[in-house]
């Protein structure tokens, strides 16, 4: 099978985003939703395509909007699928009311992490609406099902319902492994707090190393951003989590009992905007990581402490 990159640009803080056209059937992450990345978009597929109908399917592997923004506007023009896992799927599929649901989860899982008032207010208003329709038609994916001769391989952890998807040569892997930036967990997707996001995408890690033809580098890493990464990123990225958990709970030592945010503020500084709840949010998924292997304890209240 064929898997061409089309980089799609503009939008995003991450850089240039990468969408996918596999056997000129299936396009994996369409981009954010904005006219230069549409623009972007439009001239790789016109490049590759000799129709934009020929496209069946496009496939997003998790709900941030750097990933499904143009997945309406690509699908209507090529009368084509949108699919997703199944986790993530209602967040495009009926986009206006989700939200509205993530904003209030949002809200209450930073007030859980102990994020004062006033910053939780500014993250919720400084939310903006993306340009995508109330509800959209999509179709869940789930584990081990093929798409267009695609396998579908969930890979939870940067959101509940992330997937990759699988060739012989190649895995598409949208957000789950990125070259030159780690994704976050535990605030990138407020659906998996309380379910110790950080296990889940350390297991998530050792599942992509495990598989056929990773390790030896037969088979090609597609990120979602940038070109290609090596194998080593991924064991790179899960020494990166065990050192952060190691400085959390250092983080903790130095304190009696304390909450995500003021760990937070300890290893990252001042967090403002959104990084309040990605920061809080990546320091509660080592926390509960923590509480899981047994070494801290949540205290009534919200705050951690070690364990005795
Ligand atoms: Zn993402």
């Amino acid at each position: 099978m064929t898997v061409v990159r089309l980089p799609v640009g503009g939008g995003t803080p991450e850089g240039t985003n990468s969408a996918y056209l596999v056997d000129e059937r299936v396009l994996v992450d369409p981009g954010p939703p904005t006219e230069a990345a549409w623009s972007d978009l439009r001239t790789g597929l016109e490049a590759e395509l000799e129709t934009l109908s020929n496209l069946e399917y496009v496939v997003c592997t998790h709900w941030h909007a750097d990933h499904v923004g143009l997945a309406p506007r690509l699908a209507e023009t090529c009368n084509a699928t949108i699919t997703m896992g199944e986790r993530d799927a209602p967040l495009l599929m009926e986009y206006a009311a989700e939200r509205e649901a993530r904003l209030e989860r949002d809200a209450a899982a930073m007030t859980d992490w102990g994020v004062p008032g006033d910053v939780v207010t500014a993250v919720v208003e400084g939310d903006r609406p993306s340009p995508l329709p109330d509800a959209t038609p999509v179709e869940s994916l789930v584990d081990g099902q093929t798409i267009a001769g695609l396998e579908v391989v969930e890979t939870p952890g940067h959101t509940a319902g992330h997937v990759s998807l699988a060739t012989d040569e190649a895995l598409v892997l949208g957000d789950a492994v990125l070259p030159t930036y780690t994704p976050n967990v535990g605030g990138s997707d407020t659906q998996t707090r309380g379910t110790d996001p950080l296990g889940t995408y350390l297991e998530t890690l050792n599942r992509l190393l495990a598989r056929e033809g990773v390790e030896s580098g037969a088979v090609t890493l597609r990120p979602g951003h940038g070109e290609t990464v090596d194998p080593e990123r991924i064991e790179a990225i899960r020494d990166h989590h065990d050192e952060r958990t190691r400085r959390v709970e250092t983080a903790l030592e130095e304190r009696t009992v304390a909450t995500p945010w003021d760990l937070a503020r300890d290893l990252f500084g001042d967090l403002e905007g959104i990084h309040a709840k990605f920061g809080a949010g990546e320091v509660a998924a080592h926390l509960e990581r923590l509480e899981r292997d047994g070494a801290v304890e949540c205290e009534d209240g919200g705050g951690y402490a070690l364990a005795e």
